[in-house]
Formats: structure tokens, sequence, C-alpha cells
């Protein structure tokens, strides 16, 4: 089955086409399309990418006034161009949709229809970048490709196992009547990271205890318990918990009213500083990719080295909730940009849980080859790196809906 995927970010859109096989494999098949919108910054201009499976590739500036005129040339791109990947657009079975946010509704994948439309556009209020583009995404796959069916994937769904202590915030109980508790984000991934480490390690879910660490721009942790997540790092929204790329993570709430007394701050001056401008760029003024910050504190960068410190002790202390929540640890996953690829972050990481008989391996630490097992022989918890990989999870969930709903 050829199931194409949108995965829709603030500033970007990422689009692949994978070829399916029955019972949705675990691992990754390379995809047959891949295609890449990123909007500039500062004007309506954006870079499109697009590459098929015989490695042909081009990149263009495209003028995109409208988000929906970027993703319409993006999407002709799969039939028309340099690089196609289909004849016609009929030719594409189900089309996957990574959805940030779907409330409490949604514990698994659904077919989108009009009712789960509604259900998606309700939940845009809090997460409103991410589910409007999402929702269009949808319309515009129904006007270029057409009567196929469309999957809403969400990245809250797999959090919807979390015991209810782990999801009530201690505010007034009225909180509970205005859906204002704890969901959870970046599920797909953790899933699939979740479900790797098992196939990784050999062993039966039933009693596998993981703590998956999904750090890139947007960080979170997940404690997961025979398959099923118990606990996690965000909550109402993708701002709680771990400090981010521009996000501040979890602060003392009495700042913000301290702020709005002192500086008049309004709900959108906020929303801006403890979204894009607080976290890594926040304390370094440096940058929010890790790379710079950290190249810029080994220069001696002082407000850089503070960024990392504090970005590691947060991630420990995370961590260490995470691990009360499990009441004991099989396995630490890193994934995603960070994840993947800082050793300093591995190793600042696991250094304090030495005290537990975890020991990770330097040398296999510096340099993991793919999806590794890069704990010592004798570690009492194995370490693993697991490259992300959320559109292959989100074509999988795609056909697994669809076989069981035609079964
Ligand atoms: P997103 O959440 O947008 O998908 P990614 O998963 O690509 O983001 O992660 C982006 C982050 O990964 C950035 O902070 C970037 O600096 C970091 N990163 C990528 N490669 C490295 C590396 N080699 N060392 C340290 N950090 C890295």
């Amino acid at each position: 089955m050829k199931v194409l995927v949108l995965n829709s970010g603030s500033s970007s859109q990422k689009c692949r086409l994978y070829q399916v096989a029955p019972g949705a494999p675990l691992d990754p098949p390379p995809a047959l399309w891949r295609a890449e919108i990123e909007w500039a910054a500062t004007d309506s201009s954006a870079s499109l990418r697009i590459e098929n499976a015989s490695g042909v590739r081009y990149n263009e500036r495209i003028e995109a006034k409208t988000r929906a005129a970027a993703v319409e040339r993006m999407l002709r791109g799969l039939w028309e161009g340099a690089a196609p990947a289909v004849r016609a657009p009929s030719e594409i079975q189900a089309v996957g949709h990574r959805i940030v946010h779907g409330g409490a509704e949604f514990r698994a994948p659904a077919l989108i229809d009009e009712r789960v439309l509604q259900a998606i556009a309700r939940h845009a209020e809090i997460a409103p970048l991410h589910n409007r583009s999402e929702i269009e995404g949808v319309r515009l796959v129904e006007k270029f490709i057409g009567a196929v069916p469309q999957v809403a994937v969400f990245d809250t769904a797999f959090h919807r196992t979390l015991p209810r202590p782990a999801t009530v915030y201690p505010g007034p109980y009225a909180w509970l009547d205005e859906g204002i508790e704890r969901y959870g984000f970046h599920g797909i991934n953790h899933r699939y990271c979740a479900e790797r480490a098992e196939r990784m390690l050999g062993k039966n879910s039933a009693d596998l205890r993981v703590v998956t660490c999904h750090l890139g721009n947007g960080c979170s942790l997940a404690a997961v318990h025979g398959g099923h997540s118990v606990d996690t790092t965000m909550g109402f929204t993708p701002l709680e918990g771990l400090m981010m790329g521009t996000r501040s993570g979890s602060v003392d709430p009495g700042i913000l009213i301290h702020l709005a007394r002192k500086h008049g701050y309004t709900p959108d001056d906020l929303d801006r500083i403890l979204n894009r401008e607080s976290g890594l760029l926040g304390l370094s003024g440096v940058s929010s990719d890790l790379r710079e910050v950290l190249a810029a504190a080994r220069q001696g960068h002082s407000r850089a080295q503070l960024a990392f410190d504090v970005f590691l002790h947060r991630l420990r202390a995370g961590i260490g909730w995470m691990l009360a929540s499990l009441g004991g640890l099989d396995a630490l996953v890193f994934t995603a940009g960070i994840g993947e690829n800082s050793s300093d972050v591995r190793a600042g990481a696991c250094e304090p849980f030495a005290f537990l008989g975890l020991r990770l391996d330097p040398v296999k630490n510096a340099d993991p080859a793919g999806d590794a097992d890069i704990a010592m022989a004798d570690s009492s918890i194995r370490v693993l790196v697991i490259r992300a990989q959320e559109d292959w999870a989100i074509a999988r969930e795609c056909r697994r809906l669809l076989e069981s709903s035609a079964g």
C-alpha cells in the first residue's frame, strides 16, 4: 500500500511517501519520495526540496503567499516536475497526518471524517499553530489527491494511558471540566522508540520499563511500562517539562504573575517569551541550536555554558521523575536531533545514575552506528540510541488502522 505522510511543523512541512507492506513492519524501508518546505522567517518565500527513490532531487525557492499555495506545489511534485514518484494521484492509497493535539477523545489513530475534523478544530485552541495547518493539509489532499482514506495519528494518543494522578493538575477541580489536564506530546515517536527498544533487547514487553528521551528542538521524556505510557514531562501544552531550544519548559507559575503585574505583559507577550525567547536561545543568547551553544561554551562563553548546564540539570531531574513513576528501569533511550547526535548530553544525562549500576560505554557513546546499545556489557540498565522515525511510524499506524477496519 502506498501511504503518503504529512507532518506539519510551525515553520516547516514535511511529506513522505512509503510503500507499506502487510502487517506494517517496525523497520523503516527507504521512502519512495520525500519533500520538505521551510518558510523563511522574514518574507513570504519558502524553500522546497524534493527527492524521489531514484535519487533525483531538486531544490527551489518558491513564492508562497499562503501556506496552502506552497503545500499544493509540493503535492503536485508527487506526479509532476523533475522528481515524481507516481504517474497519477490515484496511485496513493492512503494519507496519514501527524496531528499534534487530539485532546481526551483520541486514544488511537482515527479515520478522518467531518466529526474527527471538528474535534481536531476544537483542540486548535490549545495548539493553534499546529492543528490549523493540519486541518488545511487534510482539505488540500481532498482537493488535489481526491477521495483517499485519510488517517489522523495523534501525538497525544500514546499518553492516554497515564494514570489519573499523572494527568490531573492540582488546580481547582473546575479545570478538569474545561479539559485542563496533562496530555503529553511526541507520543508517536515515544511509542515507536519503546517498541523498537523491546525489539532490540529481545525482551517480552509485558514488564519492560523504558524511559524514552525525545530531545530535538522540542524535548520530552516518557516513562513506558509494558508498552504503555505511564508518565511524561509535557502536559496541557508542549511547554511543560524540560528546557528546550527556545521554550523554557516548566518554570514557577508565580514568575508569570509577577511579570504580568510588574511589566503589564499580555498573554501574547508571555507566549512569545516562554515559547520563542527562552530555553537554550534565551539563556545563552547564542542560538537555539545545541551544536552552536556547545561550540560557544567550549570557547569560554559563560552564558552558553550556563545554558548547557541548566539543560542537563533539567534533563537529569526529568529522568529521575520518570524513574519514580516506573519504579525501576531496563533501558534509557535517546532519540531525535540532540538525543541521537550529542554524546555530551547522553554522557551527562547518564552520569548521576551510575549509583544504580548504569554504565555507559564511552567508545560506543562517542560514535553509535545507527540504532545501537551504548551501555557496557555489565551495565544494569541498557542505554539505546534510536533514530526518530516519526513519518514511518505514522505510515505504519495508517496501514494498521486500515487493515483492522477492513478486517
Ligand atoms: P525537531 O524537533 O525540529 O524535529 P531535531 O530532532 O532535528 O528537531 O533536533 C534539532 C536539535 O538537534 C538542534 O538543537 C540541533 O542542535 C540538535 N543536533 C543536531 N545534530 C547535533 C549534534 N551533532 N550535536 C548536538 N546537537 C545536535
